[in-house]
C-alpha cells in the first residue's frame, strides 16, 4: 500500500478544498456580479429613458389638449368667432399654467388672427391680434383681465400685413383637413426650437371656419436633458424619426443659422461620432454599440405623440461604467478568495507541523533503534494531548525495555560464564581418564600433536614412550578387579610423579600408558623411566605384589621429521619386543 506523509495528508486536502471552495465562490460570485452589473447598466439606462420618456409625454400633452379643446369649442360654437377678443382672453388663460406654450392661436377663414403669445423661455406673455386697429395689422397687446385685449405694447405694429391664411400652419391644416404637426424650427430671435400643432375647424355644415394652433418651445426639453446627472460619457437625446435632433444632453448646437436660413443637426451629421453611430442604428430596443473602441449599451424608445408623430428617446451608457463595477468587485473578490486560500493552506500547514513535528521527532527516535534516544525526548514534546500521551507511553516502554535488557545482559553474562566453566569441565572430563586422573586417549591425541609441533617449531628433542603393566590379567584374576584398579591408580601416580607438569602422561589403553617428553635428552628420560621401575619395586603399589612395566621408547633429536602415527607404531613395536623378550625392560 502506498504510504503518504502526515503533512501531505493534512495540507493536500486542505489546499485542494481551499482551491475548490475558492474557485466555486469566485465562479458563482463572478457570474452573479456579471449578471448584477449587466442589470445595473440596464436598469440605469431604463431609468434615464423612462424619466425622459415621461417628461416628453407630459411636456407635449398640453399641446394637443389645447388644440382639441379649442377646435371642438369653436366648431360647436362658431359664434365665438364673432368676438375674437373673448378668444384672446381664453387663450391667454389657457397658456398661463404652461410657461413653454409659446402660441395658442386662432386664424379665421376670413383672415383674422388672435394669439396668446409668449417668448420661448416663458418670460413675456401677451396677446397679439391682426384686426384690432387695422385689418391684417399684427400688433402686440398687454393682457387685460376685463377687456382681454389691453393696451398696445408698441406704437408700431409687429407686422403690417399679416394674413394668417397664407402661413404654412394654416395651409397645411386646411390641406390635410385634419390636425397636423408643423415642422420643428427655431424661433425667430430665440435660441430654441419649437413645434406646433394646427387643427382645421369646420362648422356643422362642414364649412371651414379657420385653423386653431398651438406651439411649444422645445428648448425646455433640451434644458431638461442637459440637467440630468448622467455618468461620464453617457448620452441622452430626443430625435425625430429622420434623425434630426430635438434635444440632447450634450452641449453641441441643435441647428445652425445663416441669416434667416437654418439647418437642423441630425444624428448622422453630428460632430460627435457616438451620435453618428447611434443615428445609424436608430431602431427601438436595446443593443450594444461600439464607437472607436468604446462600447455602449444603447437603448431607443419611441415616443408616440398623437396625430401620427413619433419621436425617439435614445440613451447611451458606456459599458465601462458598469463593467468597472464588475472589475473592481472581481478584484476585491479575488483578493479575498486568495487571502482565504492562503490562510487555509497556512492553517493546514501549521496544523500538520503542530501534529506532524512531534510525531516525526518520535519516529526518528524510534527508527534510530536506540532506546536511549527515546528516553531522552524532552517532556512534554507536543501540546496535543494524545501525541504527548503516545510519547510518554513510548518512553515508559523504553524505560522498561531498558531494564529488561540490562537484566537480560547480566543473566546472559552469568550464563555464559557458567557455560564456559561447564565447557571447560566437560572438556577436562572428556580428555581425562576417570580412574587415574591422567589424560585419556582423547586427551593424549589432542596434546601429542601440539607437543610434536612445539618440538619442530623450537627445534627441541621429542621423546615418546609406551609402557604396559606386565601380566596384569593375573592381578585381576587373582585379586579382583578393584585391586586391579588400585594398581592402575598407583602406577599412574608413580609415572606422573616422575615427570614434569608439562610432560604428557596419558592412560592410552586398559593397562597401557603413553608418555611424551619434549626437550629432555635421552639419558634424562631413561633415568626417570628406570627410577619409575625402581620405585614400583621399592614402594609397591599393592602390598606384597610387585608390579613391573615394559617400555617401548623412541627418542628423536631435532629436527623431528617422523609423524606421530609412525612414532606410535614404532614404540608399539618396541613394547611388543620388550614383552617378547622377558618383560620388565625398556626397549629403545
Ligand atoms: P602381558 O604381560 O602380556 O601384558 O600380560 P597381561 O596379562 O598384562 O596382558 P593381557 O592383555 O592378557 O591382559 C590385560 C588385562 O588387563 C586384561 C584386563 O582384565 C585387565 N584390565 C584392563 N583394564 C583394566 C582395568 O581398568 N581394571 C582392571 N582391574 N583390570 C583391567
Ligand atoms: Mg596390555
Ligand atoms: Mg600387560
Amino acid at each position: 500500500m502506498k504510504q503518504i506523509s502526515l503533512w501531505s495528508l493534512i495540507v493536500v486536502p486542505f489546499t485542494l478544498l481551499a482551491t475548490l471552495g475558492g474557485a466555486t465562490v469566485y465562479f458563482f460570485s463572478a457570474v452573479t456580479v456579471s449578471n448584477v452589473s449587466d442589470n445595473v447598466g440596464l436598469h440605469y439606462m431604463r431609468e434615464i429613458e423612462t424619466r425622459v420618456y415621461d417628461r416628453v409625454n407630459d411636456f407635449m400633452k398640453p399641446l394637443n389638449i389645447m388644440v382639441e379643446i379649442n377646435r371642438d369649442a369653436i366648431s360647436n360654437h362658431p359664434e365665438y368667432l364673432d368676438n375674437l377678443d373673448l378668444l384672446a382672453g381664453r387663450f391667454y388663460e389657457q397658456a398661463l399654467p404652461y410657461p413653454y406654450m409659446t402660441f395658442i392661436s386662432m386664424a379665421t377663414a376670413d383672415g383674422r388672427y388672435v394669439n396668446s403669445t409668449r417668448d420661448p423661455f416663458g418670460s413675456s406673455h401677451h396677446i397679439a391680434t391682426n384686426y384690432t386697429n387695422e385689418p391684417y395689422s399684427l400688433e402686440a397687446f398687454y393682457y387685460d383681465p376685463i377687456t382681454y385685449v389691453g393696451q398696445p405694447m408698441t406704437t408700431e405694429p409687429v407686422h403690417k400685413n399679416y394674413d394668417p391664411t397664407t402661413r404654412p400652419f394654416y395651409q397645411d391644416a386646411v390641406q390635410a383637413k385634419e390636425t397636423v404637426w408643423g415642422s420643428i424650427t427655431p424661433y425667430y430671435g430665440y435660441a430654441s426650437l419649437g413645434v406646433g400643432l394646427a387643427a382645421p375647424i369646420y362648422n356643422k355644415q362642414g364649412e371651414l371656419l379657420g385653423v386653431t394652433a398651438t406651439s411649444v418651445a422645445l428648448g425646455a426639453l433640451d434644458k431638461y436633458l442637459k440637467s440630468i446627472g448622467l455618468v461620464d460619457n453617457s448620452y441622452v437625446f430626443l430625435a425625430e424619426q429622420n434623425g434630426d435632433l430635438i434635444a440632447s444632453s450634450r452641449q453641441e448646437a441643435l441647428y445652425s443659422k445663416d441669416g434667416e436660413a437654418f439647418k437642423r443637426v441630425s444624428l448622422t451629421s453630428h460632430s460627435d461620432e457616438v451620435f453618428v453611430q447611434a443615428g445609424k442604428s436608430l431602431t427601438p430596443g436595446t443593443q450594444h454599440l461600439n464607437v472607436d473602441g468604446e462600447s455602449f449599451l444603447y437603448h431607443v424608445r419611441p415616443v408616440e405623440l398623437p396625430y401620427g408623430q413619433t419621436w425617439y428617446v435614445g440613451v447611451l451608457i458606456p459599458e465601462a461604467y458598469y463593467k468597472n463595477i464588475l472589475t473592481e468587485y472581481s478584484q476585491a473578490l479575488m483578493l479575498i478568495v486568495l487571502v482565504i486560500f492562503i490562510s487555509i493552506a497556512l492553517a493546514g500547514s501549521l496544523i500538520a507541523r503542530y501534529i506532524g513535528r512531534p510525531i516525526v521527532h518520535l519516529n526518528d527516535a524510534v527508527n534510530a533503534n536506540s532506546l536511549e534516544r527515546i528516553r531522552q525526548i524532552a517532556q512534554p514534546f507536543s501540546n496535543v494531548r494524545e501525541i504527548n500521551s503516545l510519547g510518554r507511553g513510548l518512553q515508559k516502554m523504553a524505560d522498561k525495555l531498558s531494564d529488561v535488557m540490562q537484566n537480560l545482559e547480566q543473566k546472559v553474562a552469568q550464563r555464559t560464564s557458567h557455560l564456559k566453566d561447564e565447557n571447560e569441565l566437560l572438556l577436562e572430563q572428556s580428555t581425562t581418564d576417570e580412574l587415574t586422573g591422567l589424560y585419556n586417549r582423547r586427551g593424549f591425541n589432542l596434546l601429542s600433536e601440539q607437543a610434536l609441533l612445539q618440538a619442530r617449531q623450537f627445534g627441541q628433542s621429542f621423546c615418546i614412550v609406551l609402557c604396559d603393566i606386565d601380566h596384569f590379567k593375573c592381578v585381576n584374576d587373582t585379586h579382583g578387579h578393584s585391586v586391579g584398579d588400585q594398581a592402575l591408580i598407583g602406577v599412574a601416580r608413580v609415572l606422573q610423579h616422575h615427570f614434569r607438569s608439562h610432560d604428557i602422561v596419558a592412560r592410552y589403553g586398559g593397562e597401557e600408558f603413553m608418555l611424551i617428553i619434549v626437550n629432555m635428552d635421552k639419558d634424562g628420560v631413561m633415568k626417570r623411566l628406570n627410577s619409575v621401575r625402581h620405585m614400583l619395586i621399592e614402594q609397591p603399589v599393592l602390598d606384597h605384589l610387585p608390579i613391573t612395566l615394559s617400555f617401548g621408547m623412541a627418542h628423536l633429536q631435532p629436527p623431528v621429521k617422523s609423524s606421530l602415527d609412525e612414532l606410535i607404531n614404532d614404540v608399539d613395536a618396541k613394547l611388543y619386543k620388550a614383552k617378547n623378550t622377558g618383560r620388565d625392560k625398556i626397549v629403545e
